[in-house]
């Protein structure tokens, strides 16, 4: 049946409203508990693959959904990318991150990195490189101790803002990372444009590690990373023979549940004074 365009619209019309409600909702629902303080940053380990000592964190969101659960990030991330909210959320993120990183400091944990995921909306704010070294200085952070993680799209939205702002942070010693490596678009030409310092192997790579397709794209991966002279770092590893096949293949540093899953702070301090003699 022929289908024009006043069709299209009717059709879809009843879906799209409905799926615009929901995300109102959610987006509103967000916006509140947020405000009451309710969203929480967790901790995941990051360990050298040689040593299997913990070098760094990620942060990662949590939204109690008031059941004893919680929201998946992968889904109110990018309603609040959307709103506009990530903007605000990912300021709080980024005090929580260096209050954090400061009493690691005072645990005698010095060399342990906080990374922080950032979003374009972050970005696109003006304020956002003195946003963070005010964060930095306000919690008396060595710089080099907190990593901001983007993505390959973040680059490609707004390539110039993005190389700017970073290589401003870069200069005051903020260490950054590319996140979720080889999912994206045009890697290569903003790998010699951005001053990278990690290269995180998307977990869909390290999965897995039969003879097969993804086991020769992480290959290739650690020996792009391994050869512009970046620190590569292995996500989602779950098995002792994904730790291994990756240290075989060169990869520095990996994250997954084999080691830890995310944690609450007070859990990760706990989980530190048994993996990590500072
Ligand atoms: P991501 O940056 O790729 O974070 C890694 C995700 O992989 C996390 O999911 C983590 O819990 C999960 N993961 C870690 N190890 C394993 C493993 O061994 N196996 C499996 N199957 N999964 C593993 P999570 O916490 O659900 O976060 C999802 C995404 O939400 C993150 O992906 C990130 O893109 C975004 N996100 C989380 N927190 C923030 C934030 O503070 N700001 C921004 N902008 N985005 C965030
Ligand atoms: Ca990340
Ligand atoms: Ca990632
Ligand atoms: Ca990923």
């Amino acid at each position: 049946a022929k289908r024009n365009h006043t069709d299209n619209f009717e059709y879809y019309a009843p879906e799209i409203e409905e799926r615009t409600t929901w995300q109102l909702g959610m987006i509103r629902q967000l916006r509140n508990d947020f405000a009451d303080r309710k969203l929480q940053l967790w901790f995941q380990p990051q360990v050298d693959l040689v040593t299997e000592k913990v070098v760094g964190v990620e942060g990662l969101l949590r939204w109690p959904d008031g059941k004893g659960g919680y929201i998946s990030p992968a889904v109110f991330i990018p309603l609040a990318e959307y709103s506009g909210l990530i903007v605000d959320i990912g300021q709080w993120v980024l005090e929580e991150s260096c209050r954090r990183i400061q009493s690691l400091q005072q645990s005698g944990y010095v060399d342990v990195r906080v990374a922080v995921n950032i979003s374009i909306p972050q970005f696109r704010d003006r304020c956002f490189v003195q946003k963070v070294t005010d964060a930095l200085k306000r919690f008396s952070c060595p710089p080099g101790r907190l990593e901001l993680e983007i993505t390959e799209s973040v680059v490609m939205d707004e390539p110039q803002i993005v190389i700017d702002a970073l290589n401003t942070l870069k200069t005051y010693g903020v260490a950054i990372a590319i996140d979720d490596f080889g999912t994206g678009f045009s890697s290569m030409s903003y790998l010699q444009r951005l001053p990278l310092d990690r290269l995180k192997v998307d977990r869909s790579f390290v999965g897995d590690i039969t003879p097969g397709k993804s086991a020769v794209i992480a290959e290739t991966i650690v020996t792009l990373g391994n050869k512009l002279g970046l620190c590569t770092i292995a996500e989602g590893v779950e098995t002792r023979e994904q730790a291994q096949y990756m240290t075989k293949l060169g990869c520095d540093e990996a994250q997954g549940y084999l080691y830890a899953r995310p944690m609450p702070f007070d859990d990760l301090m706990t989980y530190l004074t048994e993996h990590h003699q500072p």
